[in-house]
């Protein structure tokens, strides 16, 4: 699918971002691994479609309205069964936070392999042009702003560098018995969003902010989760 038309397709319907479905697509373009997943209906059975996917599942709604799925009940994870997947999915829909909202539908995909949570981001500089970014998820990002920046487009070195910078880089070796993530897999995302061809400087005009909360980084690698794209208020601006 050519990304110039979805992000041309969202700013026709007046969205200022893109869907996480259309995120997670122009991640996989540029290499980064997201999780397998369908898209399912509002009140459509999803039995048939979900033979695609191995459990356990997540369940997220999708809706324009929605920025913090989590926050209004729209994720739930560890489900085992179709059972269990349209249950979440009925129960999301009787929660008024969501069946008030415009729904595009509900995302169900694989779960990541368990690791540690990262977040990686990008915004749009007025004189810098495209910055990425790089933090360790939950309290570290959002309470002690434990965060690297760099301007685009970086290389191997800057990416692992930014790591370095991290004040919790510790948990990336693995503490309390957690095993070490993989900090290559790591830099290569990074690489992927902020390098010289990477999806930062490739839609420099069209993306104003990117934020991957969370990447979860195994020992085995790294897969994007959540990803969301605000879209410039122009293209080229
Ligand atoms: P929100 O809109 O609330 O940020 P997310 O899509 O980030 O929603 O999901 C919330 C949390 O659920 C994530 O931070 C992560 O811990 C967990 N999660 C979501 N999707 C997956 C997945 N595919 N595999 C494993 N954990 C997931
Ligand atoms: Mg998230």
């Amino acid at each position: 699918m050519d990304f110039r038309q979805t992000i041309m397709q969202a700013r026709a319907a007046k969205r200022g971002s893109l869907d996480e479905l259309s995120g997670k697509r122009l991640l996989a373009q540029f290499g980064v691994a997201v999780p397998a997943s369908i898209m399912a209906q509002v009140n459509a059975a999803v039995g048939a479609q979900l033979g695609a996917l191995q459990p356990p599942f997540v369940v997220k709604v999708m809706s324009p309205q929605i920025l913090h799925k989590s926050d209004v009940g729209g994720v739930r994870v560890g489900l085992q069964t179709v059972a269990e997947v349209e249950a979440a999915i009925r129960s999301m829909l009787e929660n008024p936070a969501i069946a008030g909202q415009p729904l595009d539908g509900f995302l169900v995909e694989e779960m990541a392999p368990a690791g540690q949570e990262l977040v990686i981001g990008g915004l749009k500089d007025p004189q810098f042009g495209p910055l990425v970014m790089v933090g360790l998820g939950g309290i570290f990002v959002e309470v002690l702003k434990d965060v690297a920046f760099r301007i685009c487009p970086i290389e191997r070195l800057d990416a692992l560098e930014m790591l370095d910078e991290l004040k919790g880089k510790a948990l990336l070796d693995g503490v309390r018995g957690q095993p070490a993530v993989s900090r290559s897999a790591i830099v290569d995302v990074l690489l992927k969003v902020g390098g010289p061809n990477g999806l930062l400087m490739t839609f420099a005009s069209d993306i104003a902010e990117a934020d991957i909360n969370p990447v979860i980084v195994s020992a085995a690698g790294a897969v994007a989760v959540d990803a969301r794209f605000i879209l410039t208020v122009e293209a080229g601006a």
